[in-house]
């Protein structure tokens, strides 16, 4: 079958590879649709961050080449004994977390808290860039009807998306900023849409992307270019935001999001960093605010694909590009690296 591989940074091969096969609690799946995502780029042009190189993961027991991509849906085509969840020809989404199931965290539930944290299409084992794909049937979530295979691609971003909403201190009715209205600060308005939040700022540079962001939710977006951002976003907030969640991994704007906040105020950082970032604590001490971190999702995807039952994330406004496998270097990261305009590419897995 066709794939994409991940070698090293700026060298990724799409290459013919074995199909996979089914083993007993496996189910194997016709891939149809799968997202490119932030953390794709930063592998591609900064990696490996999440990619096993040296060793191989603790949980996939394999390492570079990988098959990249975690943002996709499918069709399962056949199971292993044991499998109940799923049979074949159900469309899912797969919940792309790998953890150990052993440790401190994953004994709480918090698996996407384990020490052995990985990901299907970024850890090994398989992939999203694929034809095909096997994962264990735990990480496999049915799609309900009416929800196409496009929109299931964009369930796993939009789970970080809410999750990152549900973790915060957010209520109803507070007011907050996203710095960075790519694909992830995007879906990040539309899930304050959804928990009521009653301003939402963007902070974005791209003008396609600002315009996005107000189509989206976003009451004012900034142009850290053109203003003060920090300045502008307490004058129209009378003093500051609720919370802000930092979605470029730019090291400035992580002060920038936490001075944006108002006392007590809380700063969400979404981003995986590729650099170090410096921050003066006197401005959280000071003002007793808080800054926290959170990393995918945990118990979230049935959720997010209710959402978007009811409109939410919906593809249609958020895809600006449709590829196949076969242009996936040259149109899909390279495009991405370069033109800052778009928001998601979608891959196309199977041949027409
Ligand atoms: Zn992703
Ligand atoms: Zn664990």
């Amino acid at each position: 079958m066709k794939a994409l591989r991940w070698y090293e940074a700026n060298d990724i091969r799409v290459e013919t590879i074995d199909e996979p096969v089914t083993a007993p609690g496996k189910v194997k799946i016709q891939v149809e649709w799968t997202g490119i995502c932030g953390s794709d780029l930063h592998e591609y042009a900064a990696g490996p961050i999440f990619v096993p190189v040296k060793e191989p993961h603790y949980v996939s027991q394999d390492r570079a080449p990988i098959v990249t991509g975690h943002e996709f849906s499918g069709r399962v085509i056949e199971v292993g004994t044991g499998v109940t969840r799923v049979q074949p020809g159900d469309p899912v989404v797969v919940e792309p977390i790998l953890s150990c199931g052993e440790c401190a965290a994953c004994k709480k539930g918090k698996y996407n808290l384990c020490k052995h944290l990985g990901f299907h299409g970024l850890s090994g084992g398989g992939g999203g860039f694929a034809e095909y794909t096997v994962v264990d049937e735990h990480m496999v979530h049915k799609m309900p009807d009416g929800l196409s295979f496009e929109q299931g691609a964009l369930v796993e971003p939009a789970a970080v998306a809410l999750h990152a909403v549900r973790l915060s201190k957010l209520k109803a009715g507070d007011k907050a900023a996203v710095f960075g209205a790519g694909p992830m600060g995007l879906l990040v308005i539309e899930a304050l849409r959804a928990a009521d939040a009653s301003e939402i700022y963007g902070v974005e540079l791209s003008p396609e992307r600002a315009a996005k962001a107000r189509e989206l939710g976003a009451r004012v977006v900034i142009n850290p270019k053109e203003e003060n951002v920090v300045e502008r976003l307490q004058e129209l907030t009378n003093g500051g935001v609720d919370v802000a969640f930092e979605v470029t991994d730019v090291p400035v704007v992580l002060q920038q999001a936490i001075d944006a906040t108002i006392f007590e105020g809380e700063t969400v950082i979404v981003s995986i960093w590729e650099s170090e970032a410096s921050v003066q604590p006197n401005n959280v001490v000071l003002q007793e605010r808080t800054v926290k971190g959170i990393i995918a999702y945990r118990d979230i995807f049935p959720a997010v694909m209710e959402l978007m039952q009811q409109g939410y994330f919906q593809a249609e406004k958020l895809v600006t590009k449709r590829i196949s496998l076969d242009d996936m270097v040259t149109e899909g990261f390279k495009a991405l690296v370069k033109e800052k305009n778009h928001i998601k590419i979608l891959v196309k897995s199977q041949s027409v």
